[in-house]
């Protein structure tokens, strides 16, 4: 079966800054290792906008008016000391929760067994009502609640390796028991968020932490020991991956040891509790991940897992 392979130009457009981590350069780099032979069978398609109508399942409409009010028509304009705007952020914001959206859709109509979103800015740390991290829409989130309001997919399942907890996700989440998220990430780091005791409205969140410095068997150990039983227990109609990268241990924004076999068996664990719970059904989107070198190299080892499927 197919991987299909969302991205799109507009996703190179949004720019907050020279010397800003979170640079359009790190869609070249993913796009330039999905360009290797290896990864001719992946078919690739643009991402389209998403609707307001999609955004709003998560998003308050005035947040999304004022946020794409705010975007500027030259130079930047800082929602806070990271987030920060360029005349071409809302175009990639609504191109990167569009691709979730329609991957969904493609995914859901048999297309292809699975798909990735190698999309920019990233989304999980976009509260409800609070661009910050990076982030301007919850893509993931939208992804989500649109499985469940078009594909009538009951019970849907959020999975976050990125190094930094998805605070948004969690808040977008938390008072819905048929919407689960599990989060591994460093502690403490930013945003700060993530102890195991937040659990949700009904054990439907589930957050494993890491401390800086560790590497493959505690990060193994943490998706064993309680994200792989409680994403079985909860049975997921549908299972989103926010693929952050940012783990790995070439990564200047956080302290963890991860290499590339690590998303590999990740990918292919959660492959396998798809095949069991929901037919192989699985989203996957980039979140983090800023070295450019071991971005390219992990996302590569992810979406090569995802074909194999
Ligand atoms: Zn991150």
């Amino acid at each position: 079966m197919t991987t299909l392979l969302y991205s799109h130009e507009a996703c190179v457009r949004h720019d907050p800054g020279e010397m800003h981590p979170e640079c359009p350069a790190r869609i070249e780099a993913v796009l330039t290792a999905l360009a290797a032979p290896e990864f001719d069978g992946l078919e690739r398609r643009d991402a389209p906008r998403a609707s307001v109508e999609q955004i709003i399942r998560v998003h308050p409409k005035p947040y999304v008016d004022q946020l794409l009010a705010a975007v500027p028509e030259s130079g930047r304009r800082g929602l806070d000391g990271d987030t920060i705007l360029s005349p071409g952020s809302g175009e990639a914001a609504l191109r990167a929760a569009g691709a979730l959206c329609a991957a969904v859709d493609a995914v859901m109509a048999g297309e292809a067994d699975n798909a990735f979103c190698a999309i920019r800015p990233p989304g999980h740390h976009a509260e409800p009502d609070q661009a910050m991290g990076f982030c301007l829409f919850n893509s993931v989130a939208v992804g989500a609640l649109h499985a469940r309001e078009v594909h009538r997919c009951h019970r849907i399942a959020v999975i976050d390796f990125d190094v930094h907890h998805g605070n948004g996700t969690q808040a977008s989440f938390w008072n819905d028991p048929d919407l689960f998220y599990a989060s591994t990430h460093q502690s403490p780091l930013y945003p700060g968020t993530g102890a195991p005791q937040e659990r949700g409205v009904s054990t439907n969140i589930c957050n494993a932490v890491l401390p800086p410095n560790a590497g493959s068997e505690e990060f193994r150990n943490a998706l064993r020991a309680s994200v792989f039983p409680a994403l079985t227990r909860f049975d997921p109609d549908f299972i989103l991956i926010s693929a952050g990268f940012d783990a790995h241990k070439d990564d200047p924004l956080a302290n963890l040891q991860l290499v590339e076999e690590d998303y590999v068996w990740a990918t292919n664990e959660l492959i396998a509790i798809a095949r069991h719970a929901c037919g192989g059904k699985i989203v996957s989107t980039l979140e983090g991940g800023y070295d450019l070198s071991a971005l390219a190299r992990s996302s590569a080892a992810h979406v090569r897992s995802l074909m194999a499927a």
